[in-house]
């Protein structure tokens, strides 16, 4: 006999079948993307530096870079292809959070193959400044870093780091108007937490790093150990 969730589920799925998440195509029930767009899921290489674009070996930042922005690693999943610009837009700017938790996932599988993994305290969250997030409804992040933690077993740092400036929207700035846009533009609430831990920042895509600087900067000024990056893909 049908229970009434799957009666529900059933009847959900008749008025609005799954689609995927990308190029919404209609897909079975269990999936999140057709298997066009799952194929097209690529990592990115680490054999360049992300900053610069200078040749690395096994490494997403070069030695200069290293010198510039205070990561003591940085992971990027995936190259920023069309199916994947598609998934994360579909996942900022109309809440499918699924999707959100599906790369979360995916990246959790990459990053797990780390050493540095085993040493990380905490998970950190890019924060969206408050009026941001009730605009959007919540912080895409945040989702990420709930899969995240979820997979590795980490938790989350919660309450630590605060964005207290409202920044514009960085698409438009170029690098150097970007760092002072999101210069203090964060605040550490609870400095005992983080004093001597290793912390993984977690944002959706990576631009020129300029928000990950200020943040691990600030971390750092506050004598966190080590600051490890991790993003979906570099835009
Ligand atoms: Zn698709
Ligand atoms: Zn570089």
């Amino acid at each position: 006999m049908w229970t009434s969730v799957t009666l529900l589920h059933s009847l959900s799925n008749l008025f609005f079948p799954p689609h995927c998440f990308s190029c919404n195509e209609r897909i079975n029930d269990s999936a999140i993307l057709c298997e066009k767009c799952s194929n097209e899921l690529v990592g990115l290489k680490e054999n360049s530096c992300v900053f610069c674009n200078k040749n690395t070996v096994n490494s997403f930042i070069c030695e200069e870079c290293k010198q510039e922005y205070p990561f003591d690693e940085v992971v990027i999943a995936y190259i920023f292809n069309l199916p994947l610009q598609r998934m994360i837009h579909n996942f900022k700017y109309n809440e499918s959070k699924k999707i959100g938790t599906f790369l979360g996932y995916k990246l959790a599988e990459i990053i797990s193959t780390y050493s540095f993994i085993s040493n990380t305290d905490y998970i950190i969250p890019v924060p969206l400044h408050k009026t941001k997030k009730r605009f959007r409804g919540f912080n895409q992040s945040e989702i990420i870093a709930k899969a995240l933690s979820t997979k590795l077993d980490i938790p989350i740092l919660k309450n630590v780091l605060k964005r207290k400036k409202f920044t514009q929207t960085q698409t438009k700035l170029k690098k150097h108007e970007r760092e002072k846009n999101v210069a203090n533009a964060f605040q550490v609430k609870n400095i005992g937490a983080i004093e001597n831990k290793s912390l993984l920042l977690v944002d959706d895509v990576l631009t020129t790093g300029s928000t990950m600087k200020s943040i691990a900067l600030l971390l750092k000024e506050n004598l966190a150990k080590h600051i490890y990056v991790c993003t979906l893909a570099r835009a």
